[in-house]
């Protein structure tokens, strides 16, 4: 079998890494064509000498000046600008999109048009503009395969199966960090308290999503896009061991349900080998260890993220690309000192009424208005 050529956009981030992991462990079928990071340097260096890509792309402006003038690096450095190109690239197969957020909006829609396979963990890509990525992959022939568990959980659920016969289904959430916090101290939370996730090790705009509940909400419109479901569809079930990884009820009553340890290798070595599968011999379960499974219900009114996704899935149009813009800006300023924990779904909240329209964006019309959302949160909002 020939090798398939991977480039990681976003390698040295927390899937960008596992991805490699389970590469290392499949040498014979991949190899890594060319890997990126935004700034972090050092690492990717570290990296390239393991893997030995035909380049390495550092995105962020001023780091690739200042590395190519600075440093003796011996691997071929590329440049966001040049980033296009090596997609476009027929030496590439396979396009594993770790970025994390917005960022790695260009560079994915730029592969489905040279219609690579997309192995996708970056689901605000699909948050802002799920409607032109699906129609540009059924044109272009470009596969996207989720990475994110609950939907690598669903596909494995609904092969074989009919859409007509889904009666809907059930994405699980840990409930993160603050499932048992009582709302009235959501006003305290700290930074390392919301970066303390008590089930998966994540970068750090994921866990705080986790946090909020609106990383969940973000994959309902993840999964509306993936699996062609309305809303009405699309349920979510609080389940804190993060073992069900998500599930999918049909007409007559059956469900089927995706396990496994919490343990992202899999769902990334899936989307790699999707519909083969590959051995492994880590991430064995034992249900003597994990015998105790409990469900409940979300509660929408203390996670406010999360009924703020879903109404923008509802009114569609370009709700969601502000609904992301603005939780990414709120992440940020939390992350940063600069605000509360709690102040979070208000900005969301002020950021739809002022720039949400029912008219469905264009590409152009995107990159616009996610631009408008940052700025004017650039100059409000101090607490
Ligand atoms: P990380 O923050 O750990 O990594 C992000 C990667 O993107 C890093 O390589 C980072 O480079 C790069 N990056 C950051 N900012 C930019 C930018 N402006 N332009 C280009 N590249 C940038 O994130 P995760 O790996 O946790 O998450 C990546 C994506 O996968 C997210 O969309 C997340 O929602 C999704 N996901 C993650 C899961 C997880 O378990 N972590 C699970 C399911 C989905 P640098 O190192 O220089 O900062
Ligand atoms: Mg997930």
């Amino acid at each position: 079998m020939n090798k398939k050529n991977i480039i990681i956009l976003g390698s040295t981030g927390s899937i960008g890494r596992s991805s490699l992991e389970v590469i290392r462990n499949h040498l014979d079928k991949y190899n890594i064509a060319y890997l990126t990071t935004n700034k972090n340097v050092d690492f990717i260096l570290e990296q390239s000498q393991e893997f030995n890509p035909k380049g390495i792309v550092i995105t962020d402006g001023e780091t690739y000046e200042y590395v190519k003038k600075h440093r003796s690096v011996n691997v071929p450095l590329y440049s966001a600008e040049d980033l296009i190109e090596i997609i476009k690239g027929e030496d590439l197969d396979i396009v594993i999109a770790a970025m994390v957020g917005f960022s790695g909006l260009k560079p994915t829609i730029d592969a489905i048009k040279s219609g690579k396979k997309i192995a996708l963990a970056n689901k605000e890509t699909l948050v802002v503009a799920g409607h032109i990525m699906t129609k540009l992959a059924r044109e272009r022939n470009s596969e996207i395969i989720p990475i994110d568990s609950e939907h690598s959980a669903i596909l494995q659920c609904l092969l074989g199966e009919k859409k007509e016969f889904i009666k809907k289904i059930i994405l699980t959430a840990s409930g993160g960090p603050f499932l048992h916090r009582d709302v009235q101290e959501f006003d305290s939370i700290t930074v390392e308290e919301a970066l303390k996730h008590p089930n998966w090790q994540m970068g750090d705009k994921i866990t705080i999503d986790s946090a909020t509940m609106m990383n969940k909400g973000l994959e309902v419109i993840e999964a509306h896009w993936l699996f062609g479901l309305e809303r009405e569809k699309i349920d979510v079930l609080i389940h804190p061991q993060s073992i069900i990884h998500s599930m999918v009820e049909f007409v007559d009553g059956s469900i089927k349900a995706q396990l496994s340890l919490p343990d992202m290798k899999l769902p990334i070595q899936y989307a790699l080998s999707y519909p083969e599968r590959f051995p492994v011999n880590y991430h064995i379960m034992d249900f003597i260890k994990c015998s105790i499974l409990t469900f409940h219900e979300p509660d929408l009114e203390k996670f406010r993220c999360l009924s703020l996704a879903f109404k923008s899935l509802e009114l569609g149009g370009s709700y969601p690309v502000v609904l992301n813009a603005s939780n990414e800006v709120a992440v940020e300023k939390f992350l940063s000192g600069e605000i509360k924990f709690s102040l979070i779904p208000f900005i969301i909240e002020e950021a739809l009424s002022k720039f949400g329209s029912e008219k469905e964006p264009e590409l152009e019309e995107i990159f616009d208005l996610d631009r408008k959302v940052r700025k004017y949160f650039q100059t409000q909002v101090k607490v």
